[in-house]
C-alpha cells in the first residue's frame, strides 16, 4: 500500500475543521465557569476537603483518559453511559481511548495498579473534576459535568457504609457556609452476586408477560439485563415497574443483615433516609448498599448524587478481591442549590471575588510607593487592584466602586509629604489618614469592626 505523505495525512484529519475566520465558540454541553461563580466552586471544593479530611480522606488524582476498556467492562455495555454516552476515540495507534464519564472504575483501576491493598489499610481516597457524558444537555445536565467522590476500599463493614452517609450529611449541612437545606437520602440493597442471580430469574420470569408492552429499551433490557428495566423514565411503564417484584425481598441472609446494620446505624446516628426498593442506579457494578440524594430544589434533574457499595469491582479489574464503596456528588448541581440557598441565608456574604482594596495613585511620583503598599497589603494576603494608567482622582474612585473594593487607599503627593495615606472606607465614606506600615492592620481591624456590629 502506498504511504500517506504527512501532510495529506494532516488533511485529512482536520477535513472537517473549519479554517475560515468564524467566531469559534464552546461545545455543545460544555460551559465556561466565570470568576465571580468560580469563587462559590473553589468554595465548595475547600469544604470537601476539610469534612472528608476529618473522616481521614486523602485526595487522588487519575487521568480524565483512560482505556475504553476500563469502563465497558465496569460501568457496563448495557448501560446508556457506555453504549450512547461515552466520548470515544481511536488514538494514532488504534488504542481506544474514552474521556472518563464517571471515576470509580479509574479510582480503583489505580487501586490495583498501584498495589495499595498491599499496605493492608483501609484506603479512603477523594477526588473532584470533569467527567463527561454525551447527554442531551439541559439545566443540570451537561456534556463536561463535575464530580466530587469518595471510596473507602478494603472493608465490606456496613459501618463503612454508616460512616460515609454520615460524612455525606455533615458535607451536605455545612457546604457554601449554609448546607444545601432539606433533601432526601434513598437507600437501597442491590443484593450480591450469591442472590441476585435468583433475584434476576424472578424478575426476567415476572417481565415474561407485560415485556410486550412495555417502551423498546425496556423490551430490549429485559432480556439482557433486566435490572436496568428500574432505571426507565417512561411515564407508561411505571404502573408495570411498580408491580415488579423487588430486590429487598429476595435478599439473601448476610445481606439481608448488612443492610439492616446500616439502616439501624443511619437511626442511631440520627440520619433520615428512606428506604426506596426500586432504586438501582445507573451502573453495573453495585452489589448491596446503594442510595441516592435529592433536592427539590433542582428541577426534573432533582439527584445530588448517587453511590454505592461494589464488592466485586475489583476483581472486575483484575485485581484481589477487595470490597468497596462509593458516591459521587455532581458538582454542578450541588453549586445550584447552594448558591440559591446562599443568596437566601446571607445576603451580605460576598459572591464576587471583590478586592478588599482599591489603591488609587496620583501622577507618576507617587506610583513607586503606591506598588510598594499594593504589595505589603497582598503579602498579608489581603486582595488588592491597582490601576494601570494614570488616571484622576475621579475616574479612580470610580472604579474603586465598579470593582465592589471596600476600601480606597489614596496615595497623591500631598499623602506622601505627610507620611501618610487616606484610606476611605467605601461602606460609609469614612476617611481617615493612616501611616502606610498600619494600614493592613488598620483595615483588618475595621472589617472586623463591621462583622461584630452585623453579629451583636
Ligand atoms: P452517576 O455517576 O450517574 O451516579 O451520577 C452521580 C451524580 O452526578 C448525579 O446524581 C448527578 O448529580 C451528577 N450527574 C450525572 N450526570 C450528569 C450530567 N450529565 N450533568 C450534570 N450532572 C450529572
Amino acid at each position: 500500500m502506498a504511504k500517506r505523505s504527512p501532510r495529506r495525512a494532516l488533511r485529512v484529519r482536520f477535513k472537517n475543521v473549519s479554517t475560515k475566520n468564524e467566531t469559534i465558540r464552546g461545545v455543545k454541553g460544555t460551559r465556561d465557569l466565570l470568576p465571580a461563580e468560580v469563587f462559590l466552586w473553589q468554595q465548595v471544593e475547600q469544604d470537601a476537603r476539610r469534612v472528608f479530611g476529618a473522616y481521614n480522606f486523602g485526595e487522588i488524582r487519575t487521568p480524565i483518559l483512560e482505556q475504553t476498556a476500563l469502563f465497558a467492562r465496569t460501568v457496563g455495555t448495557d448501560t446508556d453511559i457506555v453504549a450512547k454516552e461515552m466520548f470515544t476515540f481511536a488514538d494514532r495507534d488504534s488504542e481506544t481511548l474514552s474521556l472518563r464519564p464517571e471515576a470509580t472504575a479509574s479510582v480503583v483501576r489505580a487501586y490495583i495498579e498501584h498495589s495499595l491493598y498491599n499496605e493492608g489499610r483501609i484506603d479512603k481516597l477523594y477526588y473532584m473534576g470533569p467527567m463527561f457524558r454525551r447527554e442531551r444537555p439541559q439545566k443540570g445536565r451537561y456534556r463536561q459535568f463535575y464530580q466530587i467522590g469518595a471510596e473507602v476500599l478494603g472493608s465490606d463493614s456496613p459501618l463503612v457504609d454508616a460512616e460515609l452517609l454520615e460524612m455525606l450529611c455533615e458535607f451536605l449541612g455545612q457546604v457554601g457556609g449554609c448546607g444545601v437545606g432539606e433533601y432526601n437520602l434513598l437507600i437501597n440493597s442491590v443484593g450480591c452476586a450469591k442472590c441476585r442471580p435468583e433475584y434476576l430469574k424472578t424478575l426476567k420470569q415476572a417481565l415474561e408477560p407485560v415485556r410486550s408492552q412495555m417502551c423498546a429499551d425496556c423490551q430490549r433490557r429485559s432480556v439482557t439485563n433486566p435490572l436496568r428495566v428500574f432505571d426507565c423514565k417512561v411515564p407508561a411503564d411505571q404502573a408495570i415497574i411498580a408491580k415488579l417484584p423487588t430486590i429487598l425481598d429476595s435478599l439473601d441472609v448476610e445481606c439481608s443483615q448488612h443492610f439492616n446494620t446500616v439502616t439501624s446505624e443511619l437511626n442511631q446516628r440520627g440520619i433520615m433516609f428512606q428506604i426506596t426498593p426500586r432504586l438501582v442506579r445507573g451502573l453495573d457494578y453495585y452489589t448491596r448498599t446503594t442510595f441516592e440524594i435529592t433536592s427539590s430544589a433542582l428541577g426534573a434533574q432533582d439527584a445530588i448524587l448517587g453511590g454505592g457499595r461494589y464488592d466485586g469491582l475489583s476483581e472486575m479489574l483484575g485485581g484481589p478481591s477487595t470490597p468497596g464503596i462509593g458516591f459521587a456528588i455532581g458538582q454542578d448541581r450541588l453549586i445550584l442549590v447552594v448558591n440559591e440557598k446562599a443568596r437566601q441565608a446571607a445576603p451580605l456574604t460576598e459572591w464576587k471575588e471583590s478586592p478588599t482594596a482599591y489603591v488609587v495613585w496620583l501622577g507618576e511620583n507617587t506610583l513607586g510607593p503606591a506598588n510598594a503598599l499594593a504589595r505589603k497589603l497582598r503579602q498579608g494576603n489581603l486582595k488588592v487592584a491597582i490601576g494601570f494608567e494614570p488616571a484622576s482622582m475621579k475616574k479612580s474612585m470610580g472604579m474603586a466602586n465598579k470593582i465592589g473594593a471596600r476600601f480606597a487607599i489614596i496615595v497623591g503627593d500631598a499623602e506622601i509629604a505627610d507620611g501618610k495615606f487616606q484610606v476611605k472606607d467605601m461602606a460609609n465614606g469614612q476617611q481617615e489618614a493612616v501611616e502606610p506600615d498600619r494600614i493592613p492592620e488598620y483595615i483588618r481591624a475595621k472589617i472586623a469592626g463591621m462583622a461584630n456590629s452585623l453579629t451583636e
